[in-house]
């Protein structure tokens, strides 16, 4: 089916419309047989079945309290721009971070820069460079599709895990609101390219009851995670839309729309290392177990975007990981939206669909390094998502 077909069967305000311009237009059968009136919001069912279950894989979110390091050190002869600790928001916030990493980078005139790390900030950071004139070697212990960036959920989520609320000082909120915004404008110069690295999709927030919500209940001791993007960006963020019961095909419950960024993370990951080694860029293999050991690469500025390694490699007990599991499931062309529903994700990759347990809060995986996939909690993912399709869970 060619997109604009598929785009016109799931859309919700689209067929809303279109159904409303029909009966205007004096569909009679429609008013008289009220409940043959199929729900305005039609969503093709996804084919969540654990048999589809392709992959599993498990990694682990660089979370710092305080929010990302982004600060200059001197190791010996080098000088290194930190640039980790990204949380859950690694990719949405990677141009606006490594935007700041690469102007540090650049502040005493140095041409020549190694970045340490080929994921979402290494692969950003390295490209900035380049656009901004550096000749550059991404030195790495592993390459897409095999670091943990590769392993992400591939929406924008810039607020996600990225610090906790004591530490969104009005100087973090600053620094944040600028990451997020200049992220935000390179994606949009992303959209519409071949194989769609980067798209728009509708998600869905389905409930069983009216109101729901991800926050910590009142009273729970532990420190809340900052939610910055109502308050900070709330402009770049479009209205939610609602479907009541009966307005929608997933029967008795409650919907509310809204548009996401997606990234297709193979495809994405792929232009951007094409385009880097398009413009003359260099890859080392190499893996550095001190800091100390840097010394031996042949720049003098290095921007350190080793994620979750920088907890080993730096000594950096700040950097805590909070595990998340993804079963993947075969691709589904025509799919074009999102779901999350008690606790469960769905989103719809064009290099397969995504379903992944979330949890209740965002303390799910918390401080949980384990990286050995669970096929039962790959199972109640994909099930759980089926249950919204089956006929029982229709009603
Ligand atoms: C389940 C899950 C879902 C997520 N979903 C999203 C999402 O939807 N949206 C979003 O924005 N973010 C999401 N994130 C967060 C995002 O994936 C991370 O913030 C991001 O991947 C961090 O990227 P990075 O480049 O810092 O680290 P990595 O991807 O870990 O890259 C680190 C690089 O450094 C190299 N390296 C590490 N240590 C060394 C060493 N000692 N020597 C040499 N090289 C080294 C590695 O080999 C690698 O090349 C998710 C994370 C998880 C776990």
């Amino acid at each position: 089916m060619g997109k604009l077909g598929r785009r016109q069967l799931l859309a919700g305000a689209g067929a809303a419309a279109l159904l409303g311009a029909l009966d205007a237009c004096g569909v009679g059968s429609f008013q008289t047989k009220r409940q043959s009136i199929p729900p305005a919001l039609q969503l093709v069912p996804v084919r969540a079945s654990t048999d589809r279950i392709t992959r599993i894989t498990v990694c682990t979110r660089p979370f710092r309290a305080a929010g990302p390091r982004l600060d200059v050190e001197r190791v010996g002869s080098k000088l290194i721009v930190h640039n980790y600790g990204h949380g859950g928001s690694g990719w949405s916030l990677s141009w606006g971070s490594s935007s700041i990493a690469v102007q540090k980078a650049m502040a005493n005139g140095d041409r020549d820069i190694a970045v340490i790390g080929c994921g979402a900030l290494g692969l950003t950071s390295a490209l900035l460079l380049q656009r901004a004139g550096a000749r550059v070697t991404i030195y790495a212990k592993e390459l897409p599709p095999n670091v943990r960036s590769s392993q992400a959920t591939g929406l924008w989520t810039p607020d996600s895990r990225i610090c906790f609320e004591q530490y969104a000082t009005p100087e973090f909120r600053q620094l944040w609101e600028r990451m997020a915004r200049r992220s935000f404008a390179t994606y949009q110069t992303l959209l519409g390219l071949p194989a769609e690295p980067v798209e728009f999709i509708d998600v869905y927030f389905v409930s069983d009851r009216a109101s729901t919500g991800r926050r910590l209940p009142p009273g729970d001791p532990r420190p809340r995670f900052a939610e910055l993007q109502p308050e900070l960006i709330g402009d770049l963020i479009p209205r939610s839309e609602e479907f009541a019961p009966g307005s929608h095909s997933l029967g008795a419950r409650y919907l509310r729309r809204n548009p996401l960024m997606m990234f297709n993370l193979t495809a994405y990951t792929r232009m951007l290392m094409s385009d880097f080694l398009a413009a003359g860029g260099r890859i080392e293999i190499d893996e550095f177990h001190t800091p100390a050991e840097m010394a031996r690469v042949r720049e003098k500025t290095l921007i350190n975007a080793t994620g979750y390694g920088a907890r080993a490699l730096f000594d950096d007990a700040s950097v805590i990981p909070v595990r998340g599991q993804l079963a993947r499931t075969i691709p589904e062309p025509q799919l074009n939206y999102g779901l999350i529903y008690k606790g469960v994700a769905f989103v719809p990759r064009r290099d397969g669909l995504v379903f992944q347990i979330i949890g209740e809060n965002d303390y799910y995986g918390f401080n949980d390094e384990s990286a050995v996939p669970d096929r039962a909690e790959a199972e109640l993912a994909v099930n759980t998502i089926a249950g919204l399709f089956s006929p029982a869970g229709r009603r």
